[in-house]
């Protein structure tokens, strides 16, 4: 018997039946294969682990075992930078022995979870364990979809080929592989507004990550010279102010149109904040890119935007920070220094460009500022105290480290937000004192002095301390003690002879209205004066019972009004000029109030 294609019936059903096995096999190796790879290719935890690494967190904690437990808001940092709809559930670290010392959940709960661990290792030495578990949702529920369509699928041309001639089926076959072909088509799509900016169709802050990234990957692989420049529109709060919201929106769109029309193909012009842009400008070293600028400054300043009358100075601009690639920069060194640059240019006047090398910010070839290190605590402790001579060093054995710092716990177990007080006090005057080019053993004293300033705190009865209320003059007087007390506590302690007078002075006065001995101008220690500076910075960006947390900009204006009167003028314009790199840190930080009744205290 012949059928209508022509074999036998036997050969046929043979080769039918064949088809049929092979479907078998490929409708359910095919997805098992998508799954082994989709796992294979999970490389999340190993960024995120780049990315702690890059931060200097985990360089951090492993050259200052004895802060580690202490150092939250660094993992916050990160915590809060991974973004919800990111598949990070939660981040913690345990201590070699085992006990959880720290915890945070970026992300909601998940049906099913990835947890890997990196041991947090100095000198052959583990001090802890740093788990990332991820949520595996989306993956597992995408896979079993991949593993239901296959099989179905299988299924459905076994039948067919079992049932009909091959003719028919391989038709059928190939109109459905045309969906599959329009799925793919529209997928690409899709993705493609994934990276899009929904208000200025310019690209979003994420893809600009990536694209920055890649393009260090190929300068550092011996491409060409390329250049970051930040854009930021000047007073653009006034223009909303006047206009309304809407019309500034549409003030966004125009001007990105414009930097867009401007700008090379080979450039990539991208949404990177509110009013902030970012141009990645290939092949351009920081001449090219410093023309570029100059020239979209010019074309922004001299557009005639609709309204601009109302801007100060009666037109639309923007201020520019430029950085070009150095080998060893990271992303988000470049983003930081563009950033500071951009930061210089507003102190500058506004409408103006400056260019970070790393090293120092510039204006017009004119040097404005030494920016040894924008990155907090980049030299830790650790590294410190390496430095020193054999004498001093001998001074402070750890168990005195571990000491102060359980004054500090013990500090924060009776006054909740104390400690984490004291961290933000002292990242903020650590960049100060970078910035200032101070030594490593003032940076030594102003580290501690600045974790310790309100050591003095514990002296003070409970009554006082943990009042919910405002506190009565007589009441005041006694806390104003506090800066005695604290001297008192690390006064004999030949090493820490300038840290001590930082705790006894924190509170004195450039116009000399401070306490205990109202002290006026220099007669302060420059270092206290830079805790004071850092203090009232940092519990500007805190929350109070009174009112809310100030934002950055606000904490800036507000030192700065009172910049000759409370503080070092001196001092102050070294923090405005940092005032970008340090308190979005902060502020990240400030949000920890949030998981912190999820932290778990050491098992020590
Ligand atoms: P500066 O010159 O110091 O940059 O002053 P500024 O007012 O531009 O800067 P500031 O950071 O104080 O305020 C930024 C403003 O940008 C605040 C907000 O009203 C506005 N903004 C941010 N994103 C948007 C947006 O998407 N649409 C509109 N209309 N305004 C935005
Ligand atoms: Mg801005
Ligand atoms: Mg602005």
């Amino acid at each position: 018997m012949i059928d209508r294609i022509g074999f036998s019936r036997q050969f046929a059903n043979r080769m039918r039946f064949l088809a049929v096995v092979v479907w078998a096999i490929i409708s359910v190796a095919m997805p098992f294969t998508y799954l082994i790879l989709s796992y294979a290719d999970r490389d999340r935890a190993s960024d995120l682990r780049g990315e702690l690494l890059a931060d200097g967190i985990l360089l951090s904690i492993r050259d200052n075992p004895e802060l580690w437990y202490f150092d939250i808001p660094r993992f916050l940092e990160v915590g809060h930078r991974v973004p919800e709809a990111e598949p990070v559930i939660s981040l913690r670290v345990y201590t070699a022995e085992g006990f959880l010392a720290y915890e945070a959940t970026p992300g909601p709960q998940a049906f099913l979870s990835m947890t890997t661990r990196t041991p947090i290792i100095y000198n052959s030495h583990v001090y802890g364990y740093l788990d990332i578990a991820e949520s595996v949702d989306a993956l597992f529920l995408s896979s079993l979809l991949a593993f239901g369509m296959f099989c179905l699928l299988g299924a459905v041309l076994a039948y067919a080929v079992y049932r009909y001639p091959v003719r028919i089926v391989v038709a059928a076959e190939r109109k459905i592989f045309g969906v599959f072909d329009e799925l793919e088509t529209s997928r690409d799509h899709l993705r493609q507004l994934a990276n899009r900016d929904a208000k200025t169709r310019l690209f979003n802050t994420s893809y600009m990550n990536d694209q920055l990234n890649a393009e260090i990957g190929r300068t550092a692989a011996g491409g060409p010279p390329f250049s970051v420049l930040m854009f930021d529109i000047d007073h653009f709060k006034k223009y909303n102010d006047r206009h309304g919201h809407l019309q500034g929106d549409v003030l966004l769109t125009q001007l990105a149109e414009l930097l867009s029309r401007l700008t090379r193909e080979s450039d990539t012009l991208g949404r990177f904040g509110g009013e902030e842009f970012l141009l990645i400008m290939r092949n351009a070293g920081e001449e090219a890119a410093r023309d570029a600028a100059a020239r979209l400054q010019l074309a922004v300043s001299t557009h005639g935007f609709p309204g601009e009358d109302s801007q100060p100075g009666g037109r639309l601009t923007v201020s520019i920070g430029i950085v070009a690639y150095r080998p060893g920069m990271t992303a988000e060194q470049m983003i930081r220094h563009a950033d500071g640059a951009m930061y210089a240019a507003k102190e500058a006047g506004r409408n103006q460009i400056c260019i970070s090398d790393g090293q120092a910010i510039t204006r017009e070839g004119e040097k404005i500022i030494r920016v040894a290190d924008l990155a907090f605590t980049s030299q830790t402790i650790g590294q410190m105290l390496e430095k020193l001579d054999h004498s001093s060093r001998r001074q402070i054995p750890s168990a005195h480290v571990s000491t102060l710092l359980g004054f500090l716990k013990a500090l924060d177990s009776r006054e909740n937000d104390i400690a984490q007080h004291s961290l933000l006090v002292n990242k903020i005057a650590m960049s100060i004192g970078r910035n200032m080019n101070l030594t490593e053993k003032e940076l030594l004293q102003l580290n501690w002095g600045t974790l310790l300033h309100d050591i003095g705190l514990l002296a003070i009865a409970d009554n006082i301390l943990l009042k919910p209320g405002p506190l009565t003059p007589e009441e005041y007087d006694a806390v104003k003690l506090h800066p005695t007390f604290g001297y008192d506590l690390l006064k004999n302690n030949d090493y820490l002879d300038a840290a001590s007078k930082i705790v006894l002075y924190h509170h004195e006065r450039w116009d000399g209205d401070g306490y205990p001995y109202g002290l006026k101008g220099t007669q302060i220690p420059y270092l206290a004066r830079i805790c004071a500076v850092a203090d009232a910075a940092a519990a500007m960006a805190e929350d109070r019972p009174y009112r809310k947390a100030l934002s950055p900009a606000a904490i800036v204006a507000e030192i700065r009004r009172n910049a000759q009167t409370q503080f070092d003028p001196g001092i102050v314009a070294v923090f405005g000029i940092l005032a970008s790199c340090v308190l979005p840190a902060v502020a990240d930080a400030r949000q920890m109030r949030d998981v912190k009744n999820k932290k778990t205290v050491p098992g020590a």
